[in-house]
């Protein structure tokens, strides 16, 4: 399996337009993030999880070849707002549409955004989307699966991914834009190969894990690795690697680009 952080920042990305972000070293290209979401090459077959504003440039950064299956985690502006670049996507595989995966209100919000991409393409060329519930286990051609549970997000409940490849045995759990992770969630990644989990900033925010809550996070579920994302402005890459590199040693930060290979 392989799984390309293809941004890692908070709903404004970072840095933070019109501010001075002060404490972060603009110098590091860690400590520039497009909004936050992943691509995951699981038996063969290429799934995206959300679409970031920057979807298309992180496409061509990355050099995504190919997108299969869509899961949109929740509704929020950060990740649904790159959906139409998927035109591409459907163009390369004949105009069929691409499933899309997503919650209840996560549904509504693509209907209500896209409502000229549901169903059919309306002419060639142009995109288009099947939208489905996520199930409790979706099944992918080529024999990955991928279970869900919902994160506590505010009003906007997230779906949390936990991927797993029957042929490698390795399992990755992706937990973004989560208040807490209950026990379920904790239950289904135990143990994972990698787990990228929210984790904001330092302080106290209503929706989000902080950076302290992420780490209290990924050792009660014995991840194997874990990496941060969904960073503010707040967190100076080099700073903050250091930090964790001696009290969690297990855990460290994501940025834009980073690929794992499991
Ligand atoms: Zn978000
Ligand atoms: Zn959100």
């Amino acid at each position: 399996m392989e799984i390309i952080v293809m941004g890692c920042g908070t709903s404004q990305g970072v840095p933070l337009i019109a501010h001075d972000n002060p404490g972060l070293d603009l110098n590091n290209p860690r400590n520039w993030r497009t909004r936050t979401s992943v691509h995951v090459v699981i038996e063969g077959h290429h799934v995206q999880v959300d679409a970031a504003p920057e979807f298309r440039l992180q496409c061509l950064k990355n050099n995504i070849p190919d997108v299969n299956t869509f899961i949109l985690t929740h509704g929020h502006a950060d990740h649904v707002l790159g959906m139409d670049d998927l035109r591409q996507f459907c163009t390369n595989n004949d105009g069929s549409a691409i499933p899309v995966y997503t919650t209840e209100t996560g549904k509504k919000r693509v209907e209500a955004i896209y409502p000229y991409a549901i169903g059919e393409a309306a002419s060639p060329g142009y995109i288009a989307l099947d939208l489905f519930l996520m199930p409790q286990e979706l099944h992918l051609p080529g024999g990955g699966i991928v279970r869900s549970v919902m994160l506590p997000h505010g009003h906007e409940p997230t779906l949390g991914l936990v991927f797993e490849e029957p042929s490698t045995g390795k399992r990755f759990a992706y937990y973004t834009d989560c208040k807490t992770v209950p026990k379920a969630a904790i239950e289904l990644a135990r143990h994972c190969d990698l787990a990228i989990l929210d984790g904001l900033r330092p302080n106290f925010h209503p929706t989000h894990m902080t950076i302290g809550k992420a780490c209290e996070v990924s050792v009660e579920m014995e991840a194997r690795q874990t990496y941060i994302t969904h960073m503010t402005y707040q967190i100076d890459y080099d700073t903050y690697t250091q930090k964790l590199a001696v009290e969690y040693p297990n855990v460290g930060l994501c940025y834009d680009g980073l690929q794992v290979v499991l």
